[in-house]
């Protein structure tokens, strides 16, 4: 424990935002430049080193908070590295785009607010990579076995680089034209910048790690032909089949999904295009979903300058503070969060008929109506109980000229042929069926991330790429592996 008074004497702050009104005119990340490092040493000083540490089991991956907290107070930061990348590939990633289940598991917030472990982390990786403390790490000797990865986001990057590491021939095959999965055309660049992607992605192939993009499996290559010429294959496709919104008016023009929405903004900030053709600018425009993909749609809008944004939310506005009896600590509770798009879009009072932060709660879509040339003008929606079941007397109506679609997804893309081409059963969820070594039903043919987990976060996708590395390893080496594996395939979030 660096400071055994810290918890006490040291209140909880966080690397502060920049104001909202400048940041919706750029699209860099949302804080403020070096305000992180100057702070983040008293507050890592916060952490109590708990003798149970629940932080540890809050993280998928298992991350050794208390030690690093430790390390980072006292300001060794090249040891606070080592002990992060023991467990972790891309703390950059996650030190900014992770929820952080940790912090609600933090044993200071029982009664107090947490540890930022979140900021921590982020202040070592950023740290690490400054003083050159993360060069490549090739293998010492090559195994000769050979393993194709089908997917570059984070499940299928931390496998790709645990299997180089481990001396194996590796193979990332990604049919889109950049890397990274979601978080290059998914996640907007305001949440994160995708030169941490591409630093990342170079170490990778300084260590030997080989990419193909442009390459869908499936459709350019022949994915029974892949297996054959592999000693094992790895499917990290995600989750990309979306959920549809089944109202009349759903054929319009201008209704469409987020993810058809986000990287088409993804596209303008790599240079590609110059505006969206989706563009919201000077349009009404109407979120129907109120998870995390709506608010990354929402903080997407405001910057292209709508004349409105509304974001609807099927379940009721949550409470500000966690259900002791539901969801007791050290469970993530559902309670009211402001992303930093609804700060925004608060900021801007984009939504003249929501809630000040863009919400509207407990509201479901009825139907859409447009104009003469079919295109949407307007969302008819209700309110809705906690059953929703639509409350009488509560049906209204918005304008919108551009409806964004954000209910979640249900599994793996089936266009492409590679499922039914490679042969893995499904389980009834529609998403890839694995053994307890993240084996498929077809031999040596492996599946990680959100193809096989459905959709969920990228620390869980980290780890599984890091657990199924472990399993192919062990496959490969005949039963030996000295890779970690954070968790088997049917590990959940902690619930009460
Ligand atoms: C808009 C949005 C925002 C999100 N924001 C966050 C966030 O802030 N924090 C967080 O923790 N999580 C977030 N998530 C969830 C997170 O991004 C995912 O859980 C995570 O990326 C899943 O990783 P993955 O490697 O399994 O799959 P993905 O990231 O989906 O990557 C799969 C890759 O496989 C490729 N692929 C698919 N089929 C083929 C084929 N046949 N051949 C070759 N390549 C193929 C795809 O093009 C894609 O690049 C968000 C999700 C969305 C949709
Ligand atoms: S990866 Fe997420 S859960 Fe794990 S320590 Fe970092 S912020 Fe916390």
């Amino acid at each position: 424990m660096a400071d055994p008074q810290g918890f006490m004497s040291t209140p909880r702050e966080e690397w502060p935002r920049r104001p909202p009104g400048e940041r919706v005119r750029d699209w860099h990340e949302v804080y403020v430049p070096g305000a992180l490092l100057p702070l983040v040493g008293r507050q890592a000083g916060r952490c109590m080193d708990c003798g149970i540490p629940f932080c540890h089991d809050a993280c998928p991956l298992g991350n050794l908070i208390p030690e690093w907290n430790v390390l980072v107070a006292r300001g060794d930061w090249r040891a606070a590295s080592e002990r992060l990348h023991a467990t972790n590939n891309f703390p950059e990633f996650t030190g900014r785009l992770c929820p952080a289940p940790c912090e609600t598991g933090c044993v200071l917030a029982i009664n107090q607010p947490a540890v930022t472990i979140k900021n921590v982390e982020c202040a070592i990786a950023d740290k690490a990579w400054e003083e050159g403390f993360l060069p490549p790490r090739p293998p010492d000797r090559l195994t000769g076995q050979r393993v194709a990865v089908i997917g570059s986001g984070p499940a299928g990057l931390a496998a790709a680089q645990q299997l180089t590491r481990a001396g194996h021939t590796v193979v990332v095959y990604e049919r889109a034209d950049r890397l990274g999965g979601l978080m290059r055309y998914g996640i907007p660049a305001f949440k994160m910048e995708k030169h941490q992607l591409d630093r990342r992605i170079g170490q990778m192939r300084d260590e030997g790690t080989v990419f193909r993009t442009s390459t869908e499996i499936g459709r350019d290559v022949d994915a029974a032909g892949l297996r054959a010429c592999n000693d094992a294959v790895l499917i990290a496709t995600g989750a990309a089949a979306w959920r549809e919104l089944d109202v009349p008016g759903r054929e319009l023009a201008g209704v469409h999904q987020a993810m058809e929405y986000l990287p088409l903004a993804n596209r303008v900030c790599e240079g590609d295009l110059d505006v969206s053709p989706l563009s919201a600018a000077g349009k009404h425009v109407v979120i129907v979903g109120g998870g995390d993909t709506g608010a990354d749609c929402l903080g997407t809008v405001v910057r292209e300058g709508p004349a409105s944004v509304t974001q609807l939310d099927i379940y009721g506005r949550p409470g500000a503070y966690r259900d002791q009896g539901a969801e007791p600590w050290p469970t993530y509770p559902k309670v009211y969060r402001l992303s930093v798009a609804h700060e925004e879009a608060e900021h801007l009072r984009s939504a003249p008929e929501a809630d000040a932060d863009a919400r509207l709660f407990a509201a479901s879509a009825l139907r859409l109506t447009g104009d003469a040339r079919g295109h949407v003008r307007e969302i008819r929606l209700v309110g809705v109980d906690a059953a929703r079941r639509p409350v009488p007397g509560t049906e209204r109506t918005l304008p919108a000229d551009l409806v964004l679609l954000a209910l979640g997804f249900s599994g793996p893309d089936r266009g492409d042929g590679l499922i039914d081409r490679l042969g893995p059963a499904l389980d009834p969820r529609g998403t890839i069926a694995r053994d307890e070594d993240f084996e498929t039903n077809v031999p040596g043919v492996f599946a990680a991330g959100d193809a096989a987990r459905g959709q969920s976060l990228i620390v869980w996708a980290i780890a599984e790429g890091r657990a199924v590395a472990a399993a192919v390893d062990r496959r490969l080496t005949g039963g030996d592996s000295r890779l970690p594996a954070p968790i088997g395939p049917s590990d959940r979030p902690m619930t009460a």
